[in-house]
């Protein structure tokens, strides 16, 4: 890392615009706002809307305020996106703002990578030495040797402006180790990313791997279990016995692997006894009869075989699946970065779903944040990019949106310099140390940078290894851009002044834009002129979004909604993957599985954490239990070991020890761990030293369709330690 003064790099020319002041972007005057709404009286006290920012979900928060505090988080009744509901880390927020591990200054390496020692800087400092590092990046090996990466939140649209005015192709996001699955079969089936869904009225559910109690989205979760109490019929499809599978009426413990096998013979069923909506497939769909050619075989006879689950059970449940249509919903998932055959699974729960006409019923047109309503400040065409990305987007994978990328490739590709050498590496709010399979590669993509810098709230491992830290502001402390979902926008605003140094993103990239001699692409003057330039087409003013947490947007045109596939049909067929080569309509492929003495190695959800990201939160930490590895109590007996062992779990890539917990709730052949402990950073005081990383562990595969990570395809052998 090279480390100069600011009057050096304004002597070295560059960038002019860097000449800006730090600080002329004043932060927020929040309790004055607040007064402005009346939403606090004369002393700052009151509760001021806002949105949740522990997970991705946004559900809208009522923040007490006492003597510029925030005091206690509640949901916001008036929400209308969850009304009124927060899950147990979005009442725990209050930890993570006050987090007595934040990073509330710049601070600037010392040590040597990975030892943890910075020092302070001023916010001058820090941007001057990240925005001269990116120049000269940039002019010695071209803007592609600048590597982007972050997680998806709302201040993304700046950091992918960012991205593109810089003109490095190089996108990392967490999406391929998630839904990249799910969305390509989506785009393949449907031509959109992702239906909505509709559980009124709803009553036969299939939830395959959706650990709906667990991973909590509230209103989603909240609008199943209504269902259920309704008395709709959840069949839940997974491994392990989780709280999800608490609520179902049938628990269907799948061999990991065979969930395509599962519904290809749903399909079969529905198909040979005729229970398809036909009316509907003729009118709306393409390639029925090339799919009822090809799925005689699949019977559930077969399928019995594959996954475990008796041949009449399978029957049984299609049959009751097509009686209760259209009021009947074959679940996507989510996570589905689970096999290389989680493509075509997705893909036949999108035509399982297409096969039963639920379409406007159970399953609906996209919507949401796409909303054109809102405006957004002006700026200059991108420059032309010709670099190939390095994580083989498009040209290895020609189906992959591009915002979506194949993170597990881009770090791959870093190590073996695949098309070029990747020099730097600019990270907001991510933690790719974590979150990335095999960690150990993923440290030495680090270590070949000549250059990281990272945006983030609290040390986190990966900017541990980084050589710049820009301090963000909470999400109770900053304006974020408003969020438009359906006829809303939905704000989240600051309840409390930033603390320390802090500084939102939006005033970062921008700041930082301007060093890079970017300044055009960020005409915004601060965050409320950037929230305002967003509100003017629609007539509503920034006054009436803060007061409540969200604003009605005028109604614009009504969408026609047509499928967006080459055939303007649901493609059951898809000509798409059949023009390159691909399984047009699904086919089974044969999973890799354990050997003997092997087990899959599950990874999943905990209602009190998120990703990798909350694990430091105190009051979180107070109510989670130590994080260890599961196993099936037969299983664990003939392996001669007991509960609260500690045991050494080993894969082909890594060695971890955790201690045992021997259950029930778990198939003989597999074992689970919550991910996100095994934490890196000593910055971090209260996770460090907490568990174990199934990142050290997990090995990386990718399926050839979607760019999607096998997680699943990892296979342990456990032993006493
Ligand atoms: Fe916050 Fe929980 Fe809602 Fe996520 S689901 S936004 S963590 S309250």
């Amino acid at each position: 890392m090279t480390t100069l003064s600011r009057r050096d790099f304004l002597k070295m020319g560059g960038a002019a615009a860097a000449a800006l002041a730090v600080g002329q972007f004043v932060p927020p005057s929040v309790a004055q706002a607040a007064l402005a709404t009346g939403q606090v009286n004369a002393q700052g006290d009151g509760e001021i809307a806002t949105m949740c920012e522990m997970c991705v979900w946004r559900c809208g928060v009522l923040a007490k305020v006492r003597g510029g505090k925030v005091v206690k988080l509640d949901g916001n009744p008036d929400h209308p996106h969850s009304n009124g509901k927060l899950c147990p880390r979005g009442q725990a927020g209050l930890a993570t703002t006050y987090d007595p591990d934040r990073v509330l200054s710049p601070l600037v390496r010392v040590g040597k990578r990975g030892e943890g020692k910075f020092r302070e800087a001023s916010w001058e400092e820090a941007l001057d030495i990240v925005a001269w590092n990116m120049l000269e990046i940039k002019k010695k090996y071209g803007p592609e040797a600048m590597v982007f990466s972050s997680t998806h939140n709302l201040s993304q649209v700046q950091f992918e402006n960012l991205l593109q005015a810089y003109g490095s192709p190089n996108y990392g996001t967490q999406r391929s180790l998630c839904f990249n699955a799910m969305i390509v079969a989506n785009l393949m089936t449907y031509g959109m990313e992702e239906p909505g869904r509709s559980y009124e009225g709803v009553k036969y559910i299939i939830l395959t791997g959706r650990n709906l109690a667990e991973a909590i989205s509230n209103s989603e979760t909240g609008t199943l279990i209504d269902a259920i109490d309704r008395g709709a019929k959840l069949v839940y499809i997974d491994p392990r016995f989780t709280k999800t599978a608490g609520k179902a009426a049938e628990w269907l413990p799948i061999r990991p692997g065979t969930d395509l096998a599962l519904h290809l013979a749903f399909i079969n069923v529905i198909i040979s006894e005729k229970r398809y909506n036909a009316e509907f497939v003729a009118q709306y769909t393409t390639g029925f009869d090339e799919l009822a050619a090809s799925i005689g075989q699949y019977t559930p006879e077969w399928a019995a075989e594959k996954t475990g689950i008796p041949a009449e059970t399978i029957r049984r449940i299609a049959q009751e699946f097509s009686d209760a249509a259209p009021n009947a919903l074959a679940h996507n998932g989510w996570r589905t970065s689970n096999f290389v055959n989680s493509f075509q699974t997705e893909r036949a729960i999108t035509i399982l779903n297409a096969l039963v006409g639920n379409w406007g019923v159970t399953h609906l047109p996209a919507g949401g944040e796409e909303s054109g309503a809102l405006g957004k400040p002006p700026q200059p065409g991108y420059p032309r990019i010709s670099a190939l990305r390095l994580d083989g987007v498009p040209w290895k994978y020609p189906f992959v949106p591009l915002k979506l990328g194949v993170f597990q490739e881009l770090r791959d590709n870093i190590l073996k310099d695949d098309p070029y050498q990747a020099h730097g590496w600019f990270i907001s709010r991510q933690n790719p140390a974590q979150s990335i399979p095999d960690r150990r590669k993923t440290l030495q993509a680090f270590a070949k940078m000549d250059f990281i810098a990272t945006v983030d709230v609290i040390m986190n491992d990966t900017s541990w290894f980084s050589d710049v830290v820009l301090p963000e502001a909470s999400y109770l402390e900053r304006y974020d851009p408003l969020m438009p979902m359906g006829a809303k926008a939905f704000i989240r605003q600051p309840v409390i002044e930033p603390q320390g140094q802090a500084k939102s993103a939006l005033w970062i990239f921008k700041q930082l834009g301007e060093r890079l001699g970017l300044g055009d692409y960020f005409q915004y003057a601060d965050e409320e002129d950037y929230l305002n330039q967003q509100l003017a087409p629609t007539g509503v003013s920034l006054e009436e979004v803060r007061a409540k947490g969200y604003a009605e947007l005028p109604e614009g045109e009504a969408e026609v909604y047509k499928w967006n596939t080459p055939s303007g049909k649901i493609e059951i067929k898809s000509s798409t993957l059949e023009k390159a080569g691909f399984a047009a309509i699904p086919t089974w492929e044969e999973p890799p599985a354990p050997k003997s003495g092997e087990f899959y190695l599950l990874t999943g959800k905990d209602a009190r954490q998120t990703q990798f990201a909350t694990h430091n939160n105190l009051l979180l930490k107070k109510y989670d239990d130590e994080p260890r590895i599961w196993m099936n109590a037969k299983t664990a007996s003939e392996n001669g070991l007991v509960d609260d062992d500690l045991v050494e779990v080993t894969s082909e890539v890594g060695k971890i020890k955790v201690h045992l917990e021997v259950t029930q709730a778990i198939r003989p052949d597999c074992v689970y761990m919550t991910p996100g402990f095994g934490h890196l950073s000593m910055g971090l005081t209260t996770a460090y030293g907490l568990g174990a990383s199934d990142s050290d562990l997990h090995i990386s595969y990718t399926d050839p369709i979607s760019g999607g990570q096998a997680l699943s395809q990892t296979f342990v052998t456990v032993r006493k330690a």
